[in-house]
């Protein structure tokens, strides 16, 4: 039988919808040129897929110490951050203890609690979607979470949190996780912490930068902490395919990836200013990949509208406090071209 917490949860969802134009999932939008595809299908097709793959994942890691500038030894890589998020909701504190984190924010927070069945702490965050440090203080006095996740940016609303408040609910003895999956597009981090405290891990992710298909997601911290975590991960759960992959769009052809993250980064300005100008429509500032907005349309009727001319945003209306909000990511400048004009369309209909 399974376990009634279990069956009353509620899997992550994300839509299968096809439309031409796909700024729903924060991916970047790339294609890699015919020589990276040549290259790649040598490599794949000398690889000894009948043998296990490197349980350690040596080769991956090395390069990837390089980029973020850390040493293997402050490395653990996951099957997507996602999984990283499980062990941390698993192995950090006691399991009697809560996880702390600001709402509205990133599913898999909530999910892996229950999951692990422990308390979810949730503080709902002001109307600038930062953190009310007063009520987190005092929640955190009251519950006494073990753990906390902070989305920085945060996902789906695009703001970082003040450093100051992370920083103070930290120092209430709360082990602290920084999700950076968004690193490369707020250039921000924690990582220093995280070298140099037992108490704080940054998570990063190759899925926004070109590589959500390989399903890498990267912890940084202190050895002591990371070799404890170590423990419980699953051996071989970073494919061979993906080892190989990863580690050759890290190397020769990082540059065009980086390329193409400064151009969603210039891309994400013109695309917040078109919406600015735009009538009855409130984007908010990002310091991600994607741009959450509200309109005063219904937003399940906006959402299947622009759909209807090709494009698939995500609607976050069901989320409290993201009333009336979608959420598109930022995309090549002729699909966010494609996503404005259908949203003009639409508000022009409307009126
Ligand atoms: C996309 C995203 C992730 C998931 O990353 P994967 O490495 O693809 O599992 C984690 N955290 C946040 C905040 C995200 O937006």
């Amino acid at each position: 039988m399974v376990n009634p917490r279990i069956k009353s949860l509620s899997a992550y969802k994300t839509e299968r919808t096809s439309a031409r134009v796909k700024l729903s999932s924060n991916e970047l939008s790339i294609e890699f040129p015919g020589d990276v595809r040549k290259r790649i299908a040598e490599v794949l097709s000398e690889l000894p897929f009948n043998r296990y793959p490197d349980p350690q994942v040596q080769e991956l890691k090395e390069v990837v110490a390089q980029r973020f500038g850390v040493r293997t030894e402050n490395l653990m890589l996951g099957n997507g951050s996602d999984e990283l998020i499980y062990y941390l909701s698993v192995a950090i504190g006691d399991q009697n203890r809560g996880i702390f984190y600001p709402v509205p924010t990133f599913s898999m927070y909530g999910i892996s609690a229950q999951v692990f069945g422990r308390e979810r702490v949730e503080i709902r965050l002001n109307s600038f979607f930062d953190i009310d440090l007063e009520e987190s203080l005092r929640l955190v006095q009251e519950k006494k979470p073990a753990l906390a996740y902070f989305s920085y940016p945060n996902n789906p609303t695009g703001n970082l949190f003040s450093e100051k408040s992370i920083v103070s609910i930290r120092s209430q003895g709360v082990f602290t996780v920084l999700d950076e999956a968004y690193f490369h597009y707020s250039k921000r981090t924690f990582l220093k912490d995280a070298l140099e405290r037992e108490d704080t891990v940054v998570l990063r992710t190759l899925s926004k930068i070109g590589m959500a298909g390989l399903r890498v997601g990267i912890m940084i911290g202190k050895e002591e902490v990371i070799k404890d975590i170590e423990k419980i991960r699953l051996p071989f759960n970073i494919t061979y395919p993906s080892q190989v992959i990863a580690r050759l769009m890290l190397t020769e052809f990082y540059p065009l990836i980086e390329e193409e993250v400064e151009r969603v980064i210039r891309e994400r300005e013109r695309v917040y200013s078109a919406l600015l100008s735009m009538e009855g429509v409130e984007p908010f500032p990002s310091s991600a990949n994607f741009i959450l907005f509200r309109t005063y349309i219904p937003a399940d009727l906006l959402h299947k509208k622009l759909i209807e001319k090709g494009v698939l945003v995500r609607n976050f209306s069901y989320m409290e406090g993201l009333e009336g909000c979608l959420r598109v990511s930022i995309g090549k400048p002729e699909e966010n071209d494609a996503f404005l004009e259908a949203l003009e369309g639409v508000l022009k209909e409307m009126a």
